[in-house]
This record gives structure tokens, sequence and C-alpha cells, in this order.
């Protein structure tokens, strides 16, 4: 079976090239990611991902996590990792020194994040919940509630968890019924929560569920929604855990991926709980942890898709199936056949693209903080709120498509569980689905992040990228991709003024995923377009160090303006005229 290797080449041209890291290292606070120490970093998260987490991936994909009398076993070896993950000081890159962190930009944590998932996607859930509430609880947490949980949560001794879903309230939580009864300086918390990742494990001494919920007079619908922290012990006056709170874990779902990492039934027996921020502001709050967690999300799609390729690759360059069309003679491996290699571009050039898109949301995250100019902080939010549903949505569903590539270029042995290509179509399933599925993302591009600002920040976006309209125009090896750039955005534009102008929600709604698809065709190819455009610069100069990386770039870029860019004006046309085929049936007349 392959090992997984970081792929670090790409990882430092995106963040360096194409993300910008020398700019986000000149913001206040980020002085220490000087490109030596980055390097280091990379590095040693590359070996930790490799020699640690990946040889864990399958065998706890075959074990799973065990429930028993409400406590939860992680697969041999898990507890080992985190042990190693909390002392090499992963959790902390991000966070603030105040409380522990190593104060790195986001930027630099999330090219570390990719590596830690793509090794082992059920052990990164648990960082990426944990990641998300202590975000939520930097900004809405009083100085007490930070001063009891942050410190222990970014060092990673205490994990977190997202408590949103109930059994009747999903996608929609304003169905939330879980109760928060006020008792003196705390809440009482009784209801139960579904799906809950890492809701119960044995990987840390305490674990801090970030809990939704209403009080007693509370309004109706998502007004009436409170966040609270619940923590699984109870906290001794010297702040650490002591008696067992009323959150108990009642069972663990079984799953078709990710068995590894626990998705919990949590039941709450008036649990002592504390309120986060203000009472009914519950949902702003979670918002924050959503977008954090639907980043992460997005992200895990990059991760699995290069995890997936790797693997695919791997077994193309071993399997001896057929002759060389040209030539002739002897059995040759399979990726000498053009089929093998359409699919491991299609694999390459998507996993590429949406890695550059990921990490430019990523660099924006850190202006959006750190800019010294309120006005560029303001444009960079616009940029990330645009993009978030884009990363999350388009990234996860193209990371399916890729692992199921990898199970074809697999053939046969792509369907048994032997070769692993499976455990990587399976565990990408659940990316479309939880933080909001790709419906629900598409439905807040086109009405939250579009309609509502009437295309401002999409337009402006789309400015940008016909600025390289010009540049592209002087390469003559880059017309295909200048071609199919500029059909590309004009594709957007068509679309956000369709969506702008149009009264009927079903009608802009109807063509919301195409829509979000469309948007993340542009903007992995805006990406690879700037990829292809510095690699030529790369080439043209002496210095250039690393000829065959720059060419692959550019050979790259190109077949994935031909074979995936190509299609915007179709999904352009689904967009403006397919709402009446989408609403056309009857319900009864869906025999
Ligand atoms: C493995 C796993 C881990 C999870 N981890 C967590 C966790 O840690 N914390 C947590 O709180 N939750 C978690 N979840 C829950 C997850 O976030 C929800 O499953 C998800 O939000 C979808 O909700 P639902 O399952 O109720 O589907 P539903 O909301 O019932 O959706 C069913 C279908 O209807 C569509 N739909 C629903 N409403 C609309 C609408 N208004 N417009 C258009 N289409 C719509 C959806 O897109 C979907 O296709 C997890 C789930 C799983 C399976």
């Amino acid at each position: 079976m392959s090992a997984y290797a970081a792929p670090l080449k790409d990882m430092r041209f995106v963040l360096n090239e194409l993300a910008g890291l020398g700019e986000v290292a000149k913001l206040p606070g980020y002085e220490d990611a000087t490109p030596d120490t980055v390097d280091a970093i990379l590095e040693e998260a590359g070996k930790f991902a490799s020699e640690v987490l990946d040889p864990l991936n399958y065998s706890g994909d075959q074990e799973g996590s065990v429930w028993k009398d409400g406590a939860v076993t992680t697969p041999k070896g898990f507890k080992q990792a985190y042990r190693q993950y909390v002392e090499g000081g992963w959790g902390a890159l991000p966070f603030g020194p105040e409380w522990g962190g190593q104060g790195l930009p986001k930027l630099v944590a999330t090219a570390v994040e990719e590596m830690l998932t793509a090794s082992n996607m059920s052990f990164s859930l648990c960082p990426l919940l944990t990641q998300g509430a202590i975000h939520a609880l930097e900004l809405c947490g009083t100085e007490a509630l930070k001063k009891a949980f942050l410190g222990k949560m970014i060092a990673g001794a205490w994990t977190g968890t997202m408590n949103l879903t109930e059994p009747q309230a999903g996608s929609d939580l304003a169905l939330v019924r879980t109760r928060a009864e006020r008792n003196g300086d705390h809440y009482l918390i009784s209801g139960q929560k579904i799906f809950i990742t890492y809701g119960e494990h044995d990987l840390a001494e305490n674990i801090v569920h970030l809990v939704l919920a209403r009080t007693p007079d509370a309004p109706e619908g998502v007004k009436g929604i409170s966040l609270f922290i619940v923590p699984k012990f109870l906290l001794k006056a010297d702040g650490t855990p002591g008696a067992r709170n009323g959150a108990k874990c009642a069972s663990i779902e079984h799953k078709l991926g990710i068995h590894a990492s626990p998705t919990a039934v949590m039941v709450f027996e008036k649990a002592e709980g504390y309120l986060v921020g203000e009472e009914n502001k519950g949902l702003a709050y979670m918002f924050i942890m959503m977008n954090s967690a639907r980043f992460s999300v997005g992200l895990e799609g990059v991760a699995i898709a290069e995890r997936a390729f790797q693997r695919a690759l791997a077994y193309a360059k071993e399997r001896l199936q057929g002759r060389d069309l040209v030539e002739g003679g002897k059995t040759v491996p399979i990726i000498r056949h053009p089929d093998v290699r359409r699919m491991l571009m299609l694999m390459k050039s998507q996993t590429e693209a949406m890695r550059a898109l990921a990490y430019s949301v990523a660099a924006a995250m850190d202006f959006s903080v750190k800019s010294s100019s309120s006005e560029e902080r303001k444009k960079h939010q616009a940029f990330i709120d645009l993009m978030i549903p884009v990363v999350k949505g388009w990234s996860t569903e193209t990371g399916i498509e890729v692992a199921s590539l990898g199970v074809q270029v697999h053939g046969g042995m792509g369907f048994i569980e032997e070769t692993g290509a499976a455990q990587h179509l399976r565990d990408a399933r659940i990316t479309t689905i939880y933080e909001g599925t790709t419906g629900i993302q598409a439905m807040d591009l086109v009405g939250r992040k579009i309609a509502r600002e009437g295309g401002l920040t999409a337009k402006a976006w789309i400015a940008e990228v016909k600025k390289l309209d010009a540049e592209l125009s002087r390469s003559s090896n880059l017309q295909s991709i200048r071609k199919n750039l500029s059909d590309g955005v004009q594709a957007v534009s068509d679309c956000v003024e369709f969506i702008v102008a149009e009264k009927n929600p079903n009608a802009a709604f109807a063509g919301a995923v195409p829509f979000l698809r469309l948007m993340g065709i542009v903007a992995g190819g805006w990406q690879m377009a700037r990829a292809a455009l510095v690699s030529g610069k790369h080439l043209s100069t002496k210095e250039s160090i690393d000829k065959s990386f720059f060419e692959a770039k550019i050979a790259t870029a190109r077949f994935y303006a031909d074979h995936v860019l190509v299609q915007a004006p179709g999904l352009r046309n689904t967009v403006v005229n397919g709402a009446a085929g989408v609403m056309a049936l009857s319900e009864e007349q869906f025999t």
C-alpha cells in the first residue's frame, strides 16, 4: 500500500507564489513566519503525517471506534498519536500567544492541516472541531471562560465539539429544542444532540462541548438560540477536571466512512453550562465556528483528493496491463495509456487548483484580521465570505470525484478494501454533507453572498480575474488557458447578473449548485492561470531551479483549462435556463 508523502513542493509554490506568504509574514505579529521557520514546520508536519498518522489510517478504518457503557475507545495507536500531536504543539499553530498559541499565520496552519487530514481524516476531525470551538471562544467568550478553557484547548489537553444537530433540526437549526434554564451563575442544559463528532472519546482528559440551546422565554426560530459551553467534567477550583457533568454519550453511529471518528448521540440531563456571549445570539456565534469549520471541511476535499491521487499514481506506475499504443511490444504499466493519464491529470490538476484557492482564502483570513487599514480588512473579509461556500462546496464535491477516479484507476482492485482507494471514497462522502450540505452552501452563496449585496463582491472578484487577460495574451503557449478563463469568467458574470435580477427565489435557487460548481471551476482556473504565469516567469529567468516542476505546472494548468474550465459555458446555460426544468413536475409526477 502506498505511503503518504506531503506534497511539499506544490505547497511551497502555492504558499509563496500564489497565496503571498511573504506579504502575510509582514503583518504585525507574524514576523516569526520566516521562510526558514515555515520550511522547518512543513518538513516536521510532513514527517508526523507520514510516519505517525498515515500508518493508522487503514487500521483505524478497519477497527473503528467502539462504544461501551457510555465510553468510547478509539482504534489502536490513536491515543499515542494524539499524545504526539499535543507534544508537537500542532494544535497551537494559529492561535494567539496570550493563551499559549504559536501565533503563526492561518496560511501556514492550513498547509499543516492539509497534511494531517490527508494522512488520516478520521484523526484530524478531533483537532478540526477543537479549533472551531477555540475560535468561537476567543471571539465571543468572557475573560473567565477564556481563562478556564482556552489554554487547555489550544494545548490540545482538552478537545472541543460542536453540538448543533438534533433529530428534527439538521439543515434547519431554527428547530433546535435543547433547553437551557438559568440556575444561579450558570444554566442547566437538557436535550438530545445527534451526529456529534468526537462527542466522546479517550484521547484527552476533558471534552468541551459547545451547545446550541433555547432559554425558556426565547423567541421562536433562529432568533431564540443561545450558545453554551458544557464541559464533560466540571472544573474544580484549581481549574482541573473534577466531577462528571450531565453530558453523556448514549451511542455512536455505524457509518459509510470515517470509521475511526466517533459520531456520538449526546444526551444532556441538567448538565451545567455557561453562556457564551449574550442570550439569543447563539447562531451568530456559531457561525464563527461554522465558517472556520466550513473552510476546514473544504480543505478535507483538497486533502483527500491529494491522498487519492498519490495512491492512484503509485498503482498506475506498478500495474502492468496492455501494450503501448505506438510502440507495441511488452506489457506496460497502465500509466502509459492515454485514458489512465487523463484520469490522473484530472486528479492532479483539480487538486492543485483547489489547494491554490483554499490557501488564497487562508491568506485573506490573515489579512482580514491583521491588516493595518480597515478598508483592506473589509475587502479581504468580503472575499472570504464569498469564497467560503465555494471552498466548502466545490472542493468537497470535487474531492469525491477525485477519490472516485482513484478507484477507477485501480480497476477491480479499487473496489477491494485492501488497496485503500475505496476508503478515500467512503471517507470523502461525508464532506459534502456535514457543516452544511452542498445545497445549503450554494444557497448561502447565491442568496446571502451575491443577491443580498447586488453582486458587489462577486463583481469585484470578476474584475480581478479579468485583469489576468492582458498578461496571458503575451504568452503564446497560454492561449487556451486565456480563452477558457475568459469564457469562464464571462459565464460567472452572466450568472451574477441573472441572480441579482431574478425575483423568483425558486428560479434563482434551482441553479444554485451548478452555479457553485461554476464559481469553483473558474476560481480554480484563475489560480491555475496565475500558477502558469508565475511558472513561465521562472522558466524565462536563469535562476529557475526546478525546470521540470514549472513545466509540469504549465502543462497541468493547460490540461485544467481544456478539460475542466471548458465546462463553464455549459454550467452558465444550466443556471440561467435550467430552472424551468427543475420545477416542471408536480410532486405527483415524480413517479
Ligand atoms: C458523520 C457525521 C458527523 C457530523 N458531525 C456533526 C457535528 O460534529 N456537530 C453537529 O452539530 N452536527 C454534525 N453532523 C450533522 C450534519 O451537520 C447534518 O447531517 C447536516 O447538516 C445535514 O442535516 P440533516 O442530516 O438533518 O439533513 P437534512 O437537513 O434533513 O437534509 C436532507 C437533504 O435536504 C436538503 N435540504 C434541507 N433543507 C434544505 C433547504 N432549505 N433548501 C434546499 N435543500 C435543503 C439537504 O441539502 C439534503 O440534501 C454530522 C453528521 C454526520 C453524518
